[in-house]
């Protein structure tokens, strides 16, 4: 898979099933993505303007840079279309709030929820919107590229409302 691979159109992303290609660990972070994120902030279903439910529209998705926790091998990831079993029989709610800091004030972030970046948020934004998918992996990416501290992986049921403060590590 080269960095030009062509956006997937998909309606519910997951990383739920990405292995490392070297060692077999699920213990991986995203640790970029390839192309260039400018062309990856599409598909807004996610964003302040209100809420827009997750699998209704197609959404473009790219390949990302990701490197195993376990065995430091860095490999390319195509996120992928979730299987019925990855679903919630109800949607749940996130509410995803970039930290106010006085450093990086100017920079936009770019919010990634499964593999698909869904939102810009500015410094101290929140945005609300909803997941179908029962895993949840959240980070957040300034325009270089660079991700944000943690790379969140989270398990929500159905109906239920999560929380989240996101901020860059050291930087912003
Ligand atoms: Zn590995």
């Amino acid at each position: 898979m080269s960095d030009e691979e062509p956006a997937v159109e998909l309606h519910n992303p997951t990383l739920e099933s990405i292995t490392c290609p070297q060692c077999g660990s699920t213990n991986f972070e995203i640790i970029g993505q390839s192309g260039g994120l400018r062309r990856l902030t599409t598909g807004m279903f996610f964003g302040n303007a209100g809420n827009i439910i997750r699998g209704v529209q197609a959404i473009q998705v790219r390949p990302l840079k990701a490197k195993c926790a376990d065995c430091k091998h860095k490999f390319i990831v195509q996120p992928v279309e979730a299987p019925p079993e990855e679903l919630l029989d109800a949607p749940a709610t996130l509410v995803i709030t970039r930290k106010k800091s006085i450093i990086g004030m100017a920079v936009n972030m770019s919010l990634m929820l499964n593999g698909a970046f869904v939102a810009t948020l500015k410094n101290g934004d929140t945005v609300t919107g909803q997941t179908r998918n029962k895993h949840n992996y959240i980070q957040l990416f300034d325009q270089s590229g660079v991700g944000s501290a943690r790379f969140d992986r989270i398990e929500m049921t159905p109906d239920q409302k999560i929380e989240m403060v996101l901020k860059m590590k050291g930087r912003y």
